[in-house]
């Protein structure tokens, strides 16, 4: 990738925190401070990072103050002192000139990108105010909040709840909402992945090492690099996965559903799947045998391009490998209107393989109430939710998310489709919106029509952002209110619990610069101004931290140690006899969990579906859209809407989503997202490395540089996500690179009502 930095650039921002007077004097930046004595602790404090939503486990070590280097905490086993390049870079955003720090309030036109500096006294005032006033006049539901997920959101929950507006969005609707949604319609809840012990994994372009979630990226690259796993890869481009992969098949974007009917197909056929398990555990397998009655290896090649040799062949391979297998749904991959029907093939085609509680397979999360139960004693403590008397507000959703009959009937009322926001403002319907509340979100770069969105949100009378950076949706705000980074605030215990229970903590690492505020400290702060918090039970992070333990000192004591606490019980696959001998062993009272055959398997038999079995056929999906009740060809497969290429776009190692493009070490690593191409296009086009070019369709036209590559399908293209910036502040990335957002129409996926980001374009020279 490009970039302009030279070694000069380079030593100025390491030391900014010292030489930040000159560098920039932007209004409300940290750069407008002038040189700053940072004071803080000089030890080593673990934590967890929030550079992205893995929410790896960290330590932070701090001299004079200053936070110096960050890397992985080795009291996590899976993280050792691992950490991403994006983890590494977490001072460089803290220490950023550019980093607001100075609530603002806008003095010139909306948009316009002029403000007032303030006090948090006075920002927070004003707020109140302005909520408040919208809340007496248009009620409650005129208030939207929204947030990516992680603690900060569970707070903002808790404040939406408070303010009685069942208006609350996360980011699941433009990122992980077709897996979350397939997974309570098959098995009740989510499923880990045990990397470690399998024997084939067929990956469908969940690209671990580039969408990093450290601990689960190193299983993954121990399993790739290991002679008794064999790695093959779906994907349309040749991603660093599929560079490690044993195999990379080049499938056309959108229609992994295909190849997957393909391989239930052939074990249907052939008799190949694990009955005994099927008829144990799972409804529904009849309409599967119907519904893949001629989805056939061939079939499925005019589709997906793959040969239907290779469909039979992968078919027979993960039969004989299973149960120690993997067909990994990933995260958000092939984001067509399949993606719903795809990502529950793929999670039944796992039940069929009968790998589920098994070695090198799938399994429940192990969470310290369940181990306790099965031991009989207090293997680890429990803690709770010291704000789960909040209800959710009964009223109708803009989205008319989880109402009867609605197209987003599945979504659930606490994550919403930020998709739908738009066109509620816009049309009124079903009411008026005149707020929006929004914290480390940017959906001018991050959802599909930025363009509607934009022309929503100047409908609206008031606007607040909480961001790190003057993202282009805070350009949109009449008030702005910087957020003390994750290096700079203590939050709450976090259960991260999967085949042991695990509990990690946020310390804060350095004190906050400017006496920035966290997210909890402002939420609840406005909840008093506001004379709306009468229900919450603590007044700050400590007294919140105790009543989540329960009390419990040495498990906070623990935490605040060592950042994560794991409690080292044998690993218990229910179906797999090795590890249930070893748990009973250990824990003799668990003895009375186990069935006839010595195994803990009637531990699968009431799960969370509305059978309390693996549910093949959904009646309850098949009530509400006709035809979707079990995967099937659904015709959905083509993403192209009659332009010759489809625009694909992922997650790059270095930078998260629309949110890290700024931080100087990362933007100095990656600076641009140029376009891939297929060198046969290139020619067709008359295009070479470096042209200028311009993507097109109905909804917009968005500039692009050539990057000409064999690793990309002739029919197909592909940008890294996050650039195109358009805020002015941003200094080091505004106006570089492509922004696929501009592109995509606001469709969404049925059933799940994801987020459509395979979008067909046609090219033409700048
Ligand atoms: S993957 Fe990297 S950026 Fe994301 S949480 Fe882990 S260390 Fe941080």
């Amino acid at each position: 990738m490009s970039s302009n930095y030279t070694r000069r650039d380079f030593l100025k921002v390491t030391s900014c925190s010292t030489a930040i007077a000159g560098i920039s004097c932007m209004t409300g930046t940290l750069g407008s401070l002038g040189a700053q004595t940072i004071s803080g602790s000089t030890k080593f404090v673990r934590s967890y990072c929030e550079m992205c939503t893995s929410r790896c486990q960290i330590e932070g070590k701090v001299v004079d103050g200053k936070s110096v280097f960050i890397q992985g905490n080795k009291y996590s086993k899976g993280m050792g002192t691992s950490v991403c390049a994006r983890g590494a870079a977490g001072h460089s955003q803290l220490y950023d000139p550019q980093r607001l720090v100075k609530p603002l309030i806008r003095v010139g036109k909306r948009g316009e990108g002029r403000w007032k500096e303030a006090t948090y006294e006075e920002a927070l005032n004003l707020i109140a105010k302005k909520m408040m006033k919208i809340k007496e006049e248009y009620g409650p539901q005129a208030v939207l909040f929204s947030s990516k997920t992680g603690e900060h959101f569970s707070h903002l929950s808790t404040f939406s709840k408070a303010f009685e507006s069942p208006n609350l969005f996360s980011h699941h609707s433009h990122c992980p909402i077709a897996y979350k949604v397939a997974f309570k319609h098959t098995y009740g809840t989510g499923l880990k992945r045990d990397f470690s012990k399998s024997k084939y994994i067929l990956n469908f372009g969940h690209n671990l090492f580039e969408g990093i979630n450290v601990s689960s990226t190193k299983k993954l690259a121990k399993a790739a690099a290991s002679e008794k796993t064999k790695l093959v890869v779906l994907e349309p481009r040749f991603s660093i996965v599929a560079a490690k992969a044993d195999e990379w098949h080049s499938v056309k974007p959108g229609t992994d559903l295909a190849f997957v009917l393909s391989l239930i197909h052939v074990w249907l056929r052939d008799g190949k799947y694990d009955k005994e398990f099927v008829q144990r555990y799972t409804v529904g397998i009849e309409h599967l045998i119907e519904s893949t009655k001629t989805t056939t290896p061939q079939w499925q090649e005019k589709i997906t391009g793959i040969k239907a040799d290779v469909a039979e062949r992968v078919a027979n391979e993960l039969y004989k490998a299973a149960p120690n297998c993997i067909i990994d749904w990933g995260h958000k991959t092939t984001t067509g209107q399949s993606e719903y029907q795809r990502t529950r093939a793929i999670l039944i085609a796992n039940a069929l393989m009968g790998n589920i509680e098994k070695e090198g397979g799938l399994f429940f999360k192990k969470k310290a109430k369940t181990c306790n139960k099965l031991a009989g004693i207090d293997i680890a403590p429990t803690i709770t939710n010291p704000d789960k008397h909040f209800e959710t507000p009964k009223t109708l959703r803009v989205d008319r998310a989880s109402l009867k009959g609605s197209d987003n009937a599945f979504v659930g009322r606490n994550q919403g489709v930020l998709m739908d926001i738009p066109k509620a403002i816009l049309n009124k319907d079903p009411y008026e919106v005149k707020g929006w509340f929004m914290i480390r979100t940017n959906p001018l770069i991050t959802v599909a029509d930025p363009k509607t969105m934009k022309e929503a949100m100047h409908k609206l009378d008031f606007i607040v952002v909480t961001d790190v950076y003057m993202s282009e949706t805070a350009l949109m705000a009449d008030v702005v209110l910087p957020e003390a980074t994750y290096l700079e605030r203590d939050e709450g215990i976090m259960d991260k619990s999967s085949s042991k229970p695990t509990y990690m903590i946020r310390n804060k690492i350095v004190d906050p610069i400017n006496n920035t505020l966290a997210s909890h400290e402002i939420f609840r702060t406005l909840a008093k101004k506001m004379g709306i918090d009468k229900d919450y039970k603590w007044d700050n992070i400590l007294q919140y931290r105790v009543q989540q333990a329960k009390g419990n000192d040495k498990l906070l004591k623990e935490l605040m140690s060592k950042g994560y606490v794991s409690y080292s019980i044998p690993t218990l696959y229910y179906r797999e006899e090795k590890y249930v001998k070893d748990f009973v062993n250990k824990y003799p009272n668990a003895r009375k969990y186990l069935d006839e055959d010595g195994l803990m398997g009637s531990m699968l038999d009431n799960l969370k579906t509305p059978s309390g079995k693996i549910e093949i056929f959904s009646q309850q999906v098949e009530e509400e859209f006709k035809g979707y009740g079990v995967p099937r060809d659904d015709n959905n497969m083509d993403v192209t809407r009659g332009y010759p290429y489809i625009l694909t776009s992922g997650k790059s190692a270095i930078h998260t989503n629309g949110h890290t493009h700024n931080v100087p070490y990362l933007n100095m690593l990656m600076s641009d997202n140029p376009v891939w191409i297929n060198p046969q296009t290139a020619k067709k086009e008359n295009l070479k490395n470096g042209d200028k070019i311009y993507l097109e369709n109905d909804i917009g036209k968005e500039k692009g540089t050539v990057f000409v590559t064999e690793g990309i399908r002739p029919d197909t293209l592909f940008v890294y996500m996050g650039f195109g910036r358009e805020s002015s502040d941003l200094k080091r990335t505004n106006g570089i690179g492509t922004n696929q957002s501009k592109l995509l129409p606001l469709i969404k996926g049925p059933v799940c009502s994801t987020m459509v980001t395979n979008v067909g374009v046609k090219i033409t020279k700048a």
